[in-house]
C-alpha cells in the first residue's frame, strides 16, 4: 500500500518552498484574474489599508473559480469595508504590547511563553491582528533567540514553549537548528509547540529537512494549523500533515469564526471532518481580535454560541472546538 507520505517521498521534488514563496501573488488584480473575476477589479480600494495582498498560488488553485464568495478568496481579497473605521477595533486589540516581558517573547500565560519566531507569513489574512503589529524590530529569529532563550532559562516554570509569528516556519530549517541548540539548554521545557499556517497554504515547506528537523527534536511536540474551510486542504497538506505526524507531532487546529467564510453549522462541520482526515484535532475556534479594518468578518457571541451548540449536536464531542476570545491581561483565552 502506498501511503501519502510514501507517495510523497516518491514523486520528484518539487520547487524549492522558497522559490514558490516568492512566486506569491501580490497584485489584486492578477489574483482576481486567476480566479476568473477580472471584472470585480474596480471594486478593489485603491489603498491597500499598509497591508498588501500576499497568496501562494497553491492557494489560490484551491480557489472555485468564477465565485466571488468563495472562502479562500475572501480571507485574502481586499475589500472596501476594510478602510472603514469601526468603534471597539483598534490596532492592538489583544494587547500584546503589555505582555511582551523580554524581546520576542511574549509570557502572559502560566507555564507557556510564547516566542516571535519571525514576522512574516506566507500568505496575509485580511482579518488578522498582524495588519498592526510591529513586529519588525522584535523578531527572536533576527540574531535574536539569544536573549529571548535567556528570559525562558531564567523562569524555571515555562514548560513549553510557542513559536508563533508571523509564522515560525518562515525561518529556514538552519535558522530553526540554531534555537534547537538554545533549548537543549533549557531542561526545564518539556515541550514545543509550533503555531504555523505555512503546511496549509504552502505545504511544500514541510520539507525533508524540516521534517528530520522536527523528528530529531528531544521534546514532545505540537503543531497548531490554521485551517477555517475544508477547502484548505488538498493531497498536498494531506502530505504534509501526515509528514508532520510521522516526525511524532501531535496536530491541532485553530479557526477563525468569520462572517461569509465559515459562519455555518454546515460549514464548520465539514471542516472538523476533513481535518480529521488529515489527523487533525479542532482545537479552538476564535472569536475575531478586533482589529481595524476586519469589523466585515466579526460574527456576533449569541451566533458563534449557536453555532457551536449545533456542532456539538451533530458531532463527536472531539470534533467540536472550543468556542474563544482574546481578552487583555487575562490569565488565558476567555471561552465565550
Ligand atoms: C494563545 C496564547 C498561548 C497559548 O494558549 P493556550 O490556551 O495554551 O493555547 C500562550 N501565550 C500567548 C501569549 C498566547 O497568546
Ligand atoms: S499570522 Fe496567521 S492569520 Fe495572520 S496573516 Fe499570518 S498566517 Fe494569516
Amino acid at each position: 500500500m502506498i501511503t501519502a507520505s510514501h507517495a510523497a517521498r516518491l514523486s520528484p521534488p518539487g520547487p524549492d518552498w522558497r522559490t514558490l514563496w516568492r512566486e506569491a501573488v501580490t497584485d489584486p488584480a492578477e489574483l482576481l484574474a486567476l480566479v476568473g473575476l477580472e471584472h470585480l477589479a474596480d471594486r478593489l480600494p485603491a489603498d491597500d489599508a499598509g497591508f498588501s495582498v500576499r497568496v501562494p498560488r497553491g492557494f489560490v488553485a484551491r480557489m472555485r473559480h468564477g465565485d466571488e464568495r468563495d472562502p479562500l478568496l475572501l480571507q485574502v481579497l481586499p475589500q472596501l469595508a476594510e478602510l472603514q473605521q469601526v468603534d471597539g477595533f483598534g490596532t492592538d486589540a489583544v494587547g500584546d504590547m503589555d505582555a511582551r516581558s523580554a524581546q520576542g517573547v511574549l509570557h502572559k500565560y502560566d507555564g507557556r511563553a510564547l516566542l516571535i519566531a519571525s514576522g512574516s507569513c506566507a500568505i496575509n489574512c485580511r482579518y488578522c491582528f498582524r495588519r498592526h503589529f510591529p513586529y519588525g524590530d522584535e523578531m527572536a529569529a533576527a540574531g535574536r533567540w539569544r536573549k529571548a532563550l535567556e528570559h525562558v532559562r531564567q523562569d524555571g516554570s515555562i514548560r513549553e514553549l510557542l513559536l508563533s509569528g508571523g509564522d515560525p516556519l518562515a525561518l529556514a530549517t538552519a535558522k530553526l537548528e540554531e534555537l534547537s541548540q538554545g533549548l537543549a539548554e533549557l531542561p526545564h521545557v518539556i515541550r514545543l509547540r509550533i503555531h504555523t499556517r505555512l503546511p496549509v497554504v504552502l505545504p511544500e515547506r514541510v520539507d525533508e529537512g524540516f521534517q528530520r528537523w522536527l523528528a530529531e527534536l528531544p521534546l514532545q511536540k505540537v503543531v497548531v494549523l490554521h485551517v477555517n474551510h475544508a477547502n484548505e486542504f488538498d493531497a498536498g497538506v494531506d502530505a504534509a500533515c501526515a509528514r508532520l505526524r510521522e516526525a511524532g507531532a501531535t496536530l491541532l487546529n485553530q479557526s477563525v469564526l468569520l462572517r461569509g467564510v465559515n459562519d455555518d453549522a454546515d460549514t464548520l462541520a465539514a471542516l472538523s471532518e476533513r481535518m480529521f482526515a488529515a489527523g487533525v484535532l479542532p482545537y479552538y475556534l476564535h472569536q475575531l481580535d478586533r482589529v481595524q479594518g476586519s469589523a466585515h468578518f466579526e460574527v456576533d457571541d449569541a451566533r458563534a454560541r449557536a453555532l457551536v451548540e449545533a456542532l456539538r449536536d451533530r458531532l463527536p464531542g472531539y470534533l467540536v472546538p472550543k468556542l474563544v476570545r482574546e481578552v487583555g491581561g487575562e490569565g488565558s483565552k476567555r471561552p465565550v
